[in-house]
């Protein structure tokens, strides 16, 4: 399963070099051959759309609006915390897509026009297009929870949206006195990265351990299970003995009183539960509810959920004819996931090409696979290949699979190898 996926991602990287920053001329209009395309968020879904169209047909005008000037990877975010990473080895920037012919526009899109097919951005541009791509990501329901807020995340980091609020998580977690307690919300589903609360448990544990062994970490939890539960709980047992008096981790599931209703950040607080039991941490990392981001919201492009359906062979919307929903924001089957993003963007650039073309889409595969770092020289994975049927996204039977639970130490070792290669290879695929 690993090595089916490193072989996949050397393959889609091999021979691409980091190249310089170059800038491009501002374009509002269609005027290639081929069409322009517009895209709505440089990120794991948006950036591999911009590369893959310009090198299917360099003819298409391509044109990326993203807001901001750099992008800090919410994958291996976990790790800033844990302490094995630099912020900065999560922060990339859009030179080498802006050399390859892309016209970036680092601004808001702040409206979406389907009628007149327009995007119109903060800065007062109004882009045509015949295509629009739209990834933009989650955005997070604060009101979800009561007590929190934009505002309060400041002294509450939700961290979900890496950079600044990573930052102030881990000096929180460097501030905090040993014997401390660190309190983590896990949302219901879905939200982006559905094992990655579980991974941040592991990692924040892993800190605490090395650096503060009276302290803990309470997981409060909406849900009543979460994916690779197994093997992480086998990790949780062996790395930070969970289920014992010592445990660094303490998990709280729904039918425990777990799911958190409301904070008060004057005394650090978190009610959780039909009968708001009151729990009280040093640092506190409430992660809420989510949907898809803002301008999918606003432009129409979402349903009842607060998502986004799509069709699931091509990505184009059902709401709305010739723009494609990719990423967290899209209503699928597969798991929100960057590796997602990036399967989805390839076949989304297929149905576009073929479309503009005039051409039969091909029939798609899209796969996902996630590694999740528990603690040291420990990581676990899951892989699955999907197919498109009957209007749904299957997952192959017998393609794919969990990390075996008799997995040896070397096995486990691997994991965290395959985890960093993962990395290096997606975002050399987004940034280069
Ligand atoms: C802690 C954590 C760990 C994770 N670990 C993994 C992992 O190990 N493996 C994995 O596959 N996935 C992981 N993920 C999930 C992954 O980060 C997301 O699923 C992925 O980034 C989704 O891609 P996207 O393109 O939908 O959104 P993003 O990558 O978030 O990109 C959206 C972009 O759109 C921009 N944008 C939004 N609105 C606008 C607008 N109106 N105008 C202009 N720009 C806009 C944003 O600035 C952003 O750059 C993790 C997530 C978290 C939080």
């Amino acid at each position: 399963m690993s090595t089916l996926n490193r072989r996949q991602f050397l393959k889609a990287s091999a021979g691409l070099a980091a190249v310089s920053a170059v800038g491009m001329p501002y374009l509002s209009h269609a005027d290639s051959k081929g069409g322009h395309v517009v895209i709505i968020g440089g990120g794991a879904g948006g950036t591999i759309v911009a590369k893959y169209l310009r090198k299917a047909d360099p003819s298409i005008q391509v044109t990326l609006v993203e807001k901001n000037a750099d992008y800090y990877t919410c994958f291996m975010s976990n790790e800033v915390l844990g302490g094995d990473r630099t912020i900065d080895s999560l922060k990339f920037g859009y030179d080498a897509l802006a050399k390859q012919g892309v016209e970036i526009v680092t601004e808001e899109a702040t409206a979406i026009d389907p009628t007149a097919k327009t995007v119109t951005t903060s800065g007062g541009k109004t882009l045509k297009y015949d295509r629009l791509v739209v990834s933009p990501g989650i955005s997070l329901v604060y009101e979800g929870i009561e007590g929190y807020s934009k505002e309060v995340a400041e002294k509450i980091p939700h961290a979900w949206k890496a950079g600044a609020q990573t930052t102030l998580l881990r000096g929180q977690l460097e501030a905090m006195k040993d014997g401390g307690v660190v309190i983590v919300t896990s949302p219901p589903n879905p939200y982006r990265c559905p094992p990655g609360p579980y991974e941040r448990v592991s990692q924040i544990a892993h800190y605490l351990k090395k650096h503060k062994p009276k302290s803990k970490v309470l997981l409060l939890d909406a849900k009543d299970s979460f994916p690779k539960q197994g093997l992480f709980i086998q990790g949780w047992t062996k790395l930070y003995g969970y289920g014992t008096d010592k445990s660094l981790i303490q998990w709280l599931p729904a039918a425990e009183q777990g799911k958190v209703v409301r904070v008060d950040a004057s005394d650090m607080s978190v009610y959780a539960g039909d009968l708001e039991d009151k729990h009280t941490a040093d640092v506190i990392n409430v992660i809420p509810p989510q949907k898809a981001g803002k301008i999918a919201i606003d432009s129409g492009l979402t349903d009842a959920t607060g998502w986004c359906p799509v069709d699931k062979r091509t990505f184009e919307s059902t709401l709305h004819k010739d723009v494609y929903v990719i990423g967290d924001a899209a209503i699928t089957e597969m798991p929100k996931s960057a590796y997602s993003a990036n399967s989805q963007a390839k076949v989304c650039v297929a149905a576009i090409v073929t479309s503009l073309q005039g051409k039969e889409m091909i029939e798609p595969s899209y796969v996902n696979t996630c590694y999740s770092i528990v603690g040291e020289d420990y990581g676990i994975s899951v892989a699955a290949i999907f197919k498109y049927k009957e209007g749904a996204l299957a997952s192959v039977e017998g393609a794919g699979g969990v990390t075996p639970s008799d997995a040896s130490a070397d096995h486990l070792r691997r994991e965290v190898l395959y985890a960093h290669s993962w990395f290096k290879n997606i975002t050399v695929d987004m940034f280069s």
